[in-house]
Parts: structure tokens; sequence; C-alpha cells
């Protein structure tokens, strides 16, 4: 469809970023392009439907971008879930496994209204161990996951299985 073909025409792939052996893919492009930002985002709330969602979570940094011009285009609130240690109340933290070490995100324990229905958005789907942190995270602190939705999904890296059977949107899939 058309807007993969949008996204592809954005994506800069850079070598050995952020270790040697990966490709980094850089979306910096497509955010930087008003008409294709635009298209984007109205791409990924056709698909989903403007009812479908009453809150959307944004995970740092670049889901931020995402999911703030999401919620203004619906009439939405946004949620940020974010690193460890940035949130100033009290929060519920997941922790996952990196390939080296581990990484810690946090959402504030009021961020969401019981039974709300939430659209947890990002840049990239890569390993899925981010998104299923926050998925975590949103059930715990009371919302109800109404699917995960990203701009390019990396599937050879097989995140969409670990969401299962939560509903995963990409734009574009390589
Ligand atoms: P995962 O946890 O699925 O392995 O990695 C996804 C997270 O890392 C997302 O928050 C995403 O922003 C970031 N990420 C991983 N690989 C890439 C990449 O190649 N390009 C971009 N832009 N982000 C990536």
């Amino acid at each position: 469809p058309a807007t993969a073909q949008l996204v592809a025409s954005r994506v800069l792939d850079v070598p050995d970023f952020p270790k040697p052996g990966v490709v980094f893919k850089d979306l910096m492009p497509l955010f930087a392009d008003g008409a294709v930002f635009r298209e984007v985002i109205d791409g990924i709330v056709e698909h989903h439907g403007r009812e479908s969602f009453d809150v959307v979570v944004g995970i740092e940094a670049r889901g931020f971008v995402v999911a703030a011009a999401i919620a203004y285009a619906t009439g939405v609130g946004v949620v940020p879930v974010r690193k460890a240690g940035k949130l100033p109340r009290a929060a519920y933290a997941a922790s996952y496994a990196l390939e080296y070490g581990e990484a810690t995100l946090e959402v504030h324990q009021d961020a969401f209204t019981a039974g709300h229905r939430v659209l947890v958005v990002d840049d990239v789907l890569a390993t899925g161990g981010t998104a299923q942190a926050t998925l975590d995270l949103v059930e715990r602190a009371g919302g109800t996951v109404a699917g995960f939705s990203v701009l390019l999904e990396l599937s050879f890296l097989n995140g969409r299985e670990r969401l299962d059977p939560r509903p995963v949107h990409a734009l574009l899939t390589v």
C-alpha cells in the first residue's frame, strides 16, 4: 500500500549503529517531512479507527513523537512510558533482557482510567522486548490494550510472537 511505500522512502539504513554488525533503521527523515509524517499518522489512525481507543501510549523516545501526533489528530490523551527514573510519581516498573544486560521501563500507577482502551505506539518493532514490557505495564496500571502500532517492523527478529495474541500493526514490514 501507499503508506508502506512512503515509510520505505524515508528510512535510512545506518550500518554499525549502535554497535558493529547492527544495521539501524533511522526514521528521522520521515519525522522531518511534514507531508509524509501527516500521511503516516493518518494511516495509523485509519487502520485502527478513531473510535477504537481512549488513550495513546508512546514509548520513550521516538514513540513520543508518534503518540503525540495520534493523540492530537484524534482528540485523545497521551501517556508516556519512560526509561527508569524519569517519572516523578509512583510508578510500575518492568525490566526486560537486552543482548547485554537489561533495561527498565516505567509508567505512572495512576496513568489510566480503569477499562480505558489503550493504543500503544513506537517507531520500530525489533525483538519485541520493549513492546512486551510496555504492554505488561499498561495492563498492571489498569489499561486494556487495544493494539500495538509501529511504523516499521523488523520481522526477522520475531517481535510479533512475543505480543501474541494482541493485535500488532506495522505500516511497513521488512
Ligand atoms: P526491541 O525491544 O523490539 O528489540 O527494540 C525496539 C525498541 O528499540 C524501540 O523502542 C525502537 O525505538 C528501538 N529500536 C530498535 N532497533 C531499532 C532500529 O533499527 N531503528 C530504530 N529507529 N529504533 C530501533
